[in-house]
């Protein structure tokens, strides 16, 4: 019951009750004609190898999959592009500075979050680091774990466009 159509019951113009859904992708008022629009959300996830060609890894702070493993990444904020964000994602939650971001692919993405699902659209993006020397692990991320196809344990992955987005990076 985290769907916008179990959990939005009031317009958020007017407030009235009789703001009713309109199938996939939208909410009509029946009083103030306020047309919501569900979309998907734009987010962020970052592929970074090691000399070694091992793919980092974090650990998530956080819910959903507190203590899982994911890609590092998020939302993209309004009015930024998402190059910009996967350079701002990457400083917040891993202190390292993005030198190269290459598009890989994206990958649709239910979030639930506070008791709501928010539908993302994952764009996955290859990425270089200048260096590793100044790794820091911070904001919703606790810990990095680099992994190698063949130690990878999908069952730690949380997210399903992630995995999705590793296996995309492999080939696999
Ligand atoms: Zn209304």
């Amino acid at each position: 019951m985290t769907k916008p159509e179990d959990v939005l019951k009031y317009c958020p113009r007017c407030g009235a009750s009789n703001f009713s859904f309109e199938g996939i992708h939208s909410f009509l008022c029946q009083v103030c004609s306020f047309h919501y629009f569900v979309n998907s959300a734009a987010a962020v996830a970052a592929l970074i190898e090691n000399e070694k060609g091992q793919l980092l890894l974090s650990v998530r702070a956080f819910e959903p999959h507190k203590g899982m493993l994911d890609l590092p990444g998020g939302f993209v904020d309004i009015n930024e592009s998402a190059e910009k964000a996967v350079i701002r994602e990457i400083k917040e939650e891993l202190n390292l500075d993005v030198t190269e971001v290459k598009f890989l692919a994206s990958f649709p993405n239910e979030y639930v979050f506070s008791g709501y699902s928010v539908y993302t659209c994952d764009l996955a993006f290859r990425c270089k680091v200048s260096s590793w020397e100044h790794l820091q692990v911070q904001d919703d991320v606790t810990g990095v774990k680099f992994v190698s196809p063949e130690s990878m344990d999908w069952e730690k992955i949380g997210a399903e466009s992630i995995k999705k987005i590793i296996r995309t990076h492999w080939n696999k």
